[in-house]
C-alpha cells in the first residue's frame, strides 16, 4: 500500500527554506515575516546548506557550508562551552552533506565574520542529511510530487494514471509505476534503488511534512 505523506512542503519556497544565507534574521533583528511583537516565532524556517568543511579549535566546532547561492562562504559555530563535544561528532559533518539548521539566524562570530552560532539548545534542530544540497532538493521535489499525486512512473516515464490499486515500490511504498511491465523491470533498470533508500530517511520526511506556517514550539528532528 502507497504512504500517504501528508502534506508536504515545498523546499524551494523561499519563506521556508531561504536559499541565500543574508536573508536570514540576525540574532538583533525581529522582522515581521518571522516573529511577532513579543519576539517569539511566528513560523518555522530551515537553512539548508552544504559542508564544505569542518575544524575544532578551542571554541569549539567550525563548519564551513555553502548557502544554495554559493555566493560565500559561511562559518557556523558549533561553541564547545555548550557541550558541542558530547552531543555532536566532528566526523559526523562530513565534506558535500547537507547541514540542516532550523530557525538559524545570523550573527557576528568572534572572529569578526558573520555567521551562525548554534547553541546547545538548538541542537536537536540541528540535522546533517548524507546527502549534496543538490540531492537533498532533488529528493525533496520528488517527495513533494509524489504527496501531490502528480509523480511519473519512475520506470518509464509515463504519467501515473490514476485510481486504485497504485503500483507502487515494496521497499518505500513511496515511488509508482504505471504498470506492473514497468514495476517488473524497474529495479534493475531505473536509479531508484538509490533514491528509494533517500525516500525512506525519517528526518527528512519529519522537516517536508512539518507545517511551516505556524509555530509551538521547536521543531526535533527525529
Ligand atoms: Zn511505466
Ligand atoms: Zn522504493
Amino acid at each position: 500500500m502507497l504512504i500517504n505523506l501528508g502534506h508536504v512542503t515545498d523546499v524551494e519556497d523561499e519563506n521556508y527554506f531561504p536559499s541565500e544565507w543574508k536573508t536570514l534574521p540576525t540574532v538583533d533583528e525581529y522582522p515581521p515575516t518571522h516573529f511577532w511583537d513579543d519576539g517569539s516565532p511566528k513560523r518555522h524556517w530551515c537553512f539548508l546548506s552544504e559542508i564544505v568543511s569542518a575544524t575544532k579549535n578551542l571554541l569549539g566546532y567550525q563548519v564551513v557550508v555553502k548557502d544554495y547561492c554559493r555566493e560565500e562562504h559561511i562559518t557556523v559555530l558549533f561553541p564547545l562551552d555548550s557541550g558541542a563535544a558530547d552531543v555532536l561528532r566532528l566526523e559526523s559533518f562530513q565534506a558535500g552533506h547537507t547541514l540542516a539548521v532550523m530557525n538559524a539566524r545570523r550573527e557576528l562570530l568572534h572572529n569578526g565574520t558573520w555567521g551562525i552560532h548554534v547553541e546547545r539548545y538548538q541542537y536537536p534542530g540541528v540535522h546533517i542529511f548524507p546527502y549534496t544540497h543538490d540531492n537533498t532538493v532533488a529528493i525533496a521535489q520528488a517527495l513533494l510530487l509524489i504527496a501531490s499525486g502528480i509523480a511519473s512512473c519512475i520506470n518509464c516515464g509515463d504519467e501515473l494514471k490514476h485510481g486504485p490499486p497504485t503500483r507502487c515500490c515494496a521497499s518505500c511504498r513511496l515511488a509508482q509505476y504505471c504498470s506492473p511491465e514497468c514495476q517488473d523491470s524497474a529495479w534493475a533498470y531505473t536509479g531508484h534503488i538509490n533514491e528509494c533508500v533517500a525516500y525512506q530517511d525519517r528526518a527528512l520526511q519529519a522537516l517536508l511534512t512539518l507545517d511551516f506556517t505556524t509555530y509551538s514550539g521547536p521543531f526535533f528532528f527525529p
